[in-house]
């Protein structure tokens, strides 16, 4: 049976609005454009078949992000969990009483999780879905004591995996952001990167791109003249890539004589910019390791950089085996959120690449092992919890290790712990 995995960009002009349908058919919606641009989605969801939202994240509280979904949510589709960065007591008073925020707020937002770095969207069985960033803070940096920093660059960065396909969506994520990203090398080698910020010069800055190396680039603009997206400087840093990405727009920028530039016309979803028909469609199809990319009558196929064989988990493949071989559930060091920790061994003959590797709890909270890297045969590696989502309960529960396949790959329940013991699996 086909594997297939459907992402829309779709057309909302000067603002953003993705769509995911996983192979199990289940949908998540990243941002939902600006006030107005609901019928356009709903059209993208007929276009789809598919009736509900699973999961919607609004990646910022800027109005060109949320704006739709309150005409989505009134037309009848309903969205089972919202997502957003949290922290709405910081914002100002002026935020909170704009008639688009409380739109928003009225039909998702005040029942929105907060989703913080390490965490994952329970999608498909088959995908992973994690957030790297959110509220400025990336995997493996501690909880500042309150949210600072530029809205934009507070955004969820969302890194999805199906199979090998690897794609990395961030909103309106900016320079500070992406540098600590680089810096830890959290995002590499990608297959399809959404340009951050619709293409602004503070975003889709050169370390940031040449972590990612991205062989499919897609710019949500509009024509809008005052933005000027994309800008011509961004596009040189991405054509400065070696090999050079596929880049594509959604619309044609219609500014002239500034610093606002386009690619070919023929890597635009809208030429003209007038309609609502520039939506850009990727299909990952996980059997044959390859996707498309269609607008219009065009469509480009493209291959996975680093295809997994779906019924081989990486670990066997590499003769690697990673068990779980101590976990601390009531550190003596606190607060637990922060000091509980979790120890792993590769018990194999060879290297294992934990990147895109997580542990789970019962509940479906996780920890990402990302920060880990590459552990060596015989190595043990040591995770602290740093304020990712799941819980070592003291109390005893089960904890998961998970491949970047989906697959279980070892598994521990544990008794009730005493304070500052560690204890010790077995495995
Ligand atoms: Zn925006």
């Amino acid at each position: 049976m086909a594997q297939t995995l459907r992402i829309y960009h779709i057309d909302v002009d000067q603002a953003s609005a993705t769509l995911f349908v996983s192979p199990a058919g289940h949908t998540l919606l990243v941002d939902s454009g600006r006030n107005g641009h609901g019928p356009r989605i709903l059209a993208a969801l007929q276009q789809a078949g598919v009736d509900r939202i699973d999961f919607f994240v609004d990646t910022h509280y800027h109005r060109d992000h949320y704006g739709g979904i309150d005409e989505v949510v009134d037309a009848g589709i309903p969205v089972t969990t919202a997502y957003d960065r949290g922290d709405k007591g910081f914002l100002p008073a002026s935020k909170r009483h704009d008639p688009t925020y409380k739109d928003y707020d009225r039909t998702v937002g005040n029942t929105a999780e907060q989703l913080t770095r390490g965490e994952t969207i329970p999608l498909d069985p088959l995908m992973t879905v994690t957030c790297t960033n959110a509220g400025g803070v990336v995997l493996g940096e501690n909880d500042p004591p309150h949210p600072a920093g530029e809205e934009n660059d507070m955004s969820i960065g969302l890194l999805v995996a199906f199979g090998g396909f690897r794609y990395w969506i961030g909103g309106d994520t900016e320079n500070p952001t992406e540098a600590k990203l680089a810096a830890r090398d959290l995002v590499q080698d990608v297959d399809v990167y959404v340009a951050d910020h619709h293409g602004a010069d503070n975003g889709s800055s050169a370390d940031f791109l040449a972590d990612l190396r991205p062989s499919v680039v897609i710019i949500s603009n509009g024509s809008n003249t005052r933005f000027r997206h994309p800008r011509a400087s961004t596009l040189a840093r991405m054509r400065r890539l070696t090999p050079q990405p596929a880049i594509y727009q959604l619309n044609k920028y219609l500014g002239t004589g500034d610093d606002g530039a386009n690619v070919a016309t023929d890597m635009i979803g809208d030429p003209e910019t007038v309609e609502d028909d520039g939506t850009i469609l990727v299909t990952v199809d996980q059997n044959a390791a390859s996707y498309t990319v269609s607008y219009r009558t065009t469509t480009a196929s493209f291959g996975v950089k680093a295809p997994i064989a779906p019924a081989l988990a990486p670990a066997a493949v590499a003769g690697g085996r990673v068990v779980i071989t101590k976990l601390l559930p009531d550190p003596t060091a606190k607060p637990d959120r922060r000091a509980e920790r979790v120890t792993l061994k590769n018990t194999g003959a060879a290297s294992v690449d934990l990147n895109d590797w997580f542990l789970r709890d019962s509940n479906g909270r996780v920890w990402s092992l990302s920060s880990l890297a590459i552990v060596a045969a015989g190595r043990s590696a040591t995770v602290r919890r740093n304020g990712m989502p799941m819980s070592l309960d003291n109390d005893g529960g089960t904890v998961a290790l998970v491949d970047p396949a989906g697959q279980v790959v070892d598994s521990v329940s544990y008794p009730a712990s005493q304070p500052g013991v560690e204890i010790v699996t077995g495995h």
